[in-house]
C-alpha cells in the first residue's frame, strides 16, 4: 500500500511517500518559497535527486509539480494517482476536539478551520494541503494526524493556567502541547529499549522547535510547549519562557505594537537573538573560537533544560531514561554533554566515549552502571503518521 504524507508550512510542503508495512521510503522532497518567483523544487528516490527552482505560485500548484513526478515516466515512482491508498496530513493543532488520529471529513475540516485562530501560521496552511490533495488524488483517504493529540492524556492540573476560569471554559486557554508525533514515536521506542511499558520517561526534542515531554507509562503527562509553540526551552528563533509583564513594558515604555512583539518572541528571539545565528552548527563554531555570546547562549539553552528535567522527574517522581531526539538531540554531542553535566542527582552519567560516537541509530549513551538511561533516537515524524495512518484505515 503507498502512503502520501504531507506536511504543509505557510510557504512550505514536505512530501514522503511510503510503501507500507514494509515502511520503505519510495521518494522524499520539500517545497520551499511557495508564492514565490523562485521556489525551490527537491525531489529524491533511490535513484534520481532533482532540485529546480521556478514559479510556484501556490500549495497547489506545488502539490501538483510533486504529483507529475510521482507519475512521470522516467523518475516517478508510481503509474496512476489511484495507486496512493492514503494521503496522512501532519495537522498542527487539534484543539481539544481530536486526541487521536482521524479520518478526514467535512466536519473534521471544518474543526481544523475553526483551530485557525489558535495556531494562525499552522493551520491555515494543513487546510490548505488537505483541500489540494483531495483535488489532486480524490480517490485516496485523507487522514490527518494531529500534533497535539499525543498531548490530550496531559491531566487538568498540568494543562490549566492559573487565570480565571471562564478562559479555559469559555475561550479554551489552556496547554496543548506540540510535536507530539516526535515524542510519542521516540517515547514507545524507548519503551521498546527499556522493555518495560511501566516506565518514567523524559523526551528531548531539540531542533529548530524545542519541547520536552514528561512521558508516564507511555502517557504525556506534561510538556514544555503551552497555549502556542512559543513558551518552554530556547529555541532557534523563539524565546521559550519569559516573564509575561515583558510584554507591556515593550508595548507601554518601549513603544512596541503587539505585532512586532510577536515578531521579536517568535522569530528574533531564542538562540538567534542571543547570538545573531540560529543554527546550532553555527554557534557551537563560533563558541569554540572563543565567541562569548555564543559560549554563554549554549550554557543558558542547557541550563533551561536541566530545569526541565528537574521539573520533570519530580512530577514523575522518579525517572529511567532521558531521551534525546531531533536535529540537535540527535547529532549534537556537546549540547548532550552540557545538558548531562552534574545530574548525577537524578541518577544521569554520561559516557563520553557512547557520545562522542557517530551512529545514527536507537542507542544508549550512559555509563553502563548509570542508574538512568540516556538514550538517543532519531525521531521519523513521517513514518509516525505513515503508520498511524495505515492503522486507522485498517481497523
Ligand atoms: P530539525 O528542526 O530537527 O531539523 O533540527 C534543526 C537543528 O538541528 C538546527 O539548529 C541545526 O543546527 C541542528 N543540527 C543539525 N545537525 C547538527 C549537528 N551535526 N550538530 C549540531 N546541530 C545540528
Amino acid at each position: 500500500m503507498q502512503v502520501l504524507i504531507l506536511n504543509s508550512g505557510s510557504s512550505s510542503l514536505k512530501f514522503q511517500l511510503f510503501s507500507m508495512p514494509e515502511e520503505t521510503i519510495l521518494c522524499s522532497g520539500i517545497i520551499e518559497r511557495i508564492g514565490a518567483n523562485d521556489a525551490i523544487f527537491k525531489y529524491k528516490t533511490d535513484k534520481t535527486t532533482i532540485e529546480s527552482e521556478s514559479q510556484i505560485l501556490n500549495h497547489k500548484a506545488g502539490l501538483k509539480l510533486v504529483a507529475q513526478h510521482l507519475l512521470d515516466e522516467i523518475v516517478g515512482v508510481i503509474k496512476l494517482p489511484e495507486d496512493i491508498a492514503i494521503v496522512g496530513h501532519r495537522v498542527v493543532h487539534g484543539g481539544i476536539h481530536f486526541s487521536d488520529t482521524t479520518e478526514i471529513t467535512k466536519d473534521v475540516k471544518e474543526k481544523i478551520k475553526e483551530l485557525s485562530s489558535l495556531a494562525p501560521l499552522h493551520n491555515p496552511a494543513n487546510l490548505e494541503g488537505i483541500l489540494v490533495a483531495e483535488a489532486i488524488f480524490p480517490k485516496a483517504k485523507q487522514v490527518a494526524v494531529f500534533d497535539t493529540a499525543f498531548h490530550q492524556s496531559i491531566p487538568e492540573v498540568a494543562y490549566k493556567y492559573a487565570i480565571p476560569n471562564e478562559f479555559l471554559t469559555k475561550h479554551h486557554i489552556r496547554l496543548y502541547g506540540f510535536h507530539g508525533t516526535s515524542h510519542k514515536y521516540v517515547s514507545e521506542k524507548a519503551i521498546e529499549f527499556l522493555g518495560k511499558k511501566e516506565s518514567k520517561i523524559i523526551t528531548i526534542h531539540l531542533g529548530n522547535g524545542c519541547s520536552m515531554t514528561a512521558v508516564k507509562n507511555g502517557k504525556s503527562i506534561d510538556h514544555s510547549l503551552g497555549f502556542s509553540p512559543v513558551g518552554g526551552l530556547i529555541m532557534g528563533t523563539r524565546s521559550g519562557d519569559i516573564d509575561p509583564s515583558i510584554i507591556f513594558h515593550l508595548k507601554d515604555k518601549l513603544g512596541y505594537n503587539l505585532k512586532d512583539i510577536n515578531t521579536l518572541l517568535n522569530k528574533q528571539s531564542g538562540m538567534l537573538g542571543l547570538t545573531g545565528y540560529n543554527d546550532l552548527r553555527d554557534i557551537q563554531t563560533m563558541a569554540a573560537k572563543g565567541n562569548e555570546d555564543c559560549i554563554l547562549a549554549l550554557q543558558m539553552n542547557a541550563y533551561r533544560i536541566k530545569k526541565y528535567i528537574g521539573a520533570y522527574a519530580a512530577v514523575l517522581n522518579g525517572l529511567d531514561a532521558i531521551v534525546f531526539t531531533a536535529g540537535i538531540g540527535e547529532n549534537s554531542k556537546y549540547m548532550r554533554e552540557l545538558i548531562c553535566e552534574d545530574l548525577d542527582f537524578f541518577g544521569i552519567d554520561l559516557d563520553i566515549d557512547k557520545n562522542n560516537a557517530d551512529l545514527r541509530t536507537v542507542r544508549a549513551i550512559n555509563k553502563d552502571n548509570a542508574k538512568t538511561k540516556i538514550l538517543v533516537i532519531p525521531t521519523n515524524e513521517e513514518l509516525e503518521i505513515a503508520k498511524q495512518s495505515v492503522n486507522l484505515i485498517k481497523n
